[in-house]
């Protein structure tokens, strides 16, 4: 017997088009558009493995990772645009199966990094340093900024990071270490152990990381500490806490 095509919840909606970002994301079609003035779907709930899957498709996909048991899990489909949906149901293709399969897995280690962010908090004054580096026009040629050298970068990364991270990284770490470490010292002369407490809640949160990713893959963890850390500091700016999450890569508490 067939299964039935379940009727999903508003909410099991909004879910699944929330973890898009309300694009396709097998095109750049929005999922939503606006036409007379009213705001009109264009997407659509695919199943990721079929709900009921014919012959060939059984053959076909007999040798490949499946997301869930139960082929109507939130964990099984994912937000369409209508016409990538078609084309990805006919007809289905291995490769296709593979590549929506993979950015699946993306979405959903996105979704359960951000839950992480209830559970870890950042000191405020954090802050203060994103708004010295994204804010000041800091002048990098000034004789008591000495560049920094990245020595401890090429220990301390392994081959799941891609060269262009390592070398934003290090780049970082050059034009940055010495003003973000400056800042830190002013502000434990205000605050004791503030340095201290926020270096401990940023190792807290790349051990969580490490934690719900058994293969990590250093590339991700920094992209997900960066977003992390501009959330938590009021959604300030990613360059700042790219320069940020490279300070505590030198400093040891990443990676
Ligand atoms: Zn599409």
């Amino acid at each position: 017997m067939s299964k039935e095509r379940e009727a999903f919840t508003e909410n099991d909606k909004l879910v699944l088009f929330t973890e898009v970002d309300g694009m396709c994301p097998l095109c750049p079609n929005a999922l939503m558009y606006e036409k007379k003035k009213q705001n009109r779907k264009n997407f659509e709930i695919a199943h990721i493995y079929p709900l009921n899957p014919k012959k060939e498709e059984l053959e076909l996909l007999k040798d490949e990772e499946k997301l869930s048991t139960d082929p109507n899990d939130l964990e099984n489909l994912i937000c369409l645009c209508v016409s990538c949906h078609t084309k990805f149901d006919k007809p289905r293709t291995i490769e296709e199966y593979k590549e929506l399969v993979a950015i699946k897995k993306t979405l959903l280690r996105e979704s359960k990094d951000r839950l992480l962010w209830n559970d870890t908090k950042i000191e405020s004054e954090i802050v203060e340093i994103i708004k010295l580096l994204s804010e000041e026009d800091v002048d990098l040629t000034k004789e008591d900024i000495l560049a920094y050298d990245p020595k401890e970068i090429d220990r301390k990364v392994n081959n799941t990071i891609t060269p262009l991270t390592k070398r934003k990284i290090k780049r970082n770490v050059q034009d940055y270490f010495n003003i973000v470490k400056t800042k830190f010292v002013e502000l434990d002369k205000i605050t004791p152990l503030t340095t201290e407490t926020i270096s401990s809640q940023i190792k807290t949160h790349y051990l969580l990381l490490c934690k719900e990713h058994k293969d990590i893959n250093q590339k991700v963890i920094f992209d997900s500490m960066v977003n992390w850390l501009s959330k938590r500091a009021n959604q300030s700016s990613d360059e700042a806490s790219e320069i940020l999450i490279s300070y505590f890569v030198q400093n040891c508490e990443v990676f």
